[in-house]
């Protein structure tokens, strides 16, 4: 037995592995809470490498490539509380249901995942207890403390997607992913498609749905909560540039945004 981030006991993390939950600027104003599933590609250490080569660890199989830079930065300019895991989704995958097989990958795009092959009952329910629940559980706790104290929450799940997929070049630079919200995605696609040098997906290259997805169905639209998901294609953030360059512009959509829910009581005046 080891010690958790909460000082509690784990059986997968020790006090050598850093903790899942990284949080910025907890304090944060804004309305929007930013989350982000895939931010980090950490492995606990008791798991080794998971039997893969290096290389795959660069790959978006292990995480979002370039969005955590995406994420810091839009945390700091909107003023706005981030939560996000450290965890590769290759350990346990933070917006999947826990039931859904994909949950512990055992093939991710094609590659063969020997670390997550035959994991008995153990094994899963030990992912699930030191890296899934700490992550979900911190986003409910942010949620309903916000509520109490009057702060209204727009939740804003960041991601990024490969530029090609079993062989086919994807064309948008950014999308929404979007189910039940009827106000924050059009909103953001009005604003989206007003950038005149951006292919911009409606629900591509993903839509959310409860069988696939878990932040946006569990935290956002069962507490009804404005809401949407933003998908970035990671060749636009292969340098810290690039990922500065989308945070100033997400910033600054967001922001209008901001001003247009007030102006529409959607958020308080
Ligand atoms: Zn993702």
């Amino acid at each position: 037995m080891a010690l958790d981030s909460a000082g509690g006991t784990s059986l997968l993390l020790d006090r050598e592995d850093v903790p899942p939950v990284l949080e910025l600027n907890s304090a944060g104003r804004s309305p929007f809470l930013l989350t982000c599933d895939h931010y980090g590609r950490a492995i606990p250490r008791i798991l080794g490498d998971l039997g893969l080569p290096a290389g795959e660890f660069e790959r978006h199989i292990a995480w979002d490539v370039g969005i955590a830079g995406v994420a810091d930065a839009l945390s700091k300019h909107l003023d706005a509380h981030l939560i996000a895991q450290r965890y590769s989704r290759l350990v346990i995958d933070c917006n999947r249901p826990p039931a859904a097989p994909s949950s512990i990958p055992r093939i991710s795009d094609a590659t063969v995942i020997p670390g997550n092959e035959g994991l008995a009952g153990e094994a899963i329910e030990a992912r699930r207890e030191a890296i899934f629940e700490p992550y979900h559980r911190r986003i409910r706790e942010v949620i309903a403390r916000r509520s109490r104290d009057g702060i209204p929450t727009v939740l804003v799940s960041l991601h990024s997607f490969t530029p090609v997929y079993a062989g086919i070049a994807r064309p948008w630079h950014i999308g929404t992913l979007y189910h039940r919200d009827a106000n924050l995605p059009p909103l953001l696609l009005k604003l989206l498609r007003a950038e005149t040098d951006l292919v911009v997906g409606d629900n591509e290259p993903y839509a959310v749905s409860d069988e696939t997805d878990y932040t946006i169905p569990v935290h956002g639209e069962a507490r009804g909560l404005m809401n949407s998901g933003l998908e970035i294609r990671q060749d636009l953030l292969a340098d810290p540039a690039g990922q500065s360059q989308w945070a100033d512009r997400l910033a600054r959509i967001l922001a209008e945004i901001e001003v247009m829910m007030r102006a529409q009581r959607l958020l308080p005046g």
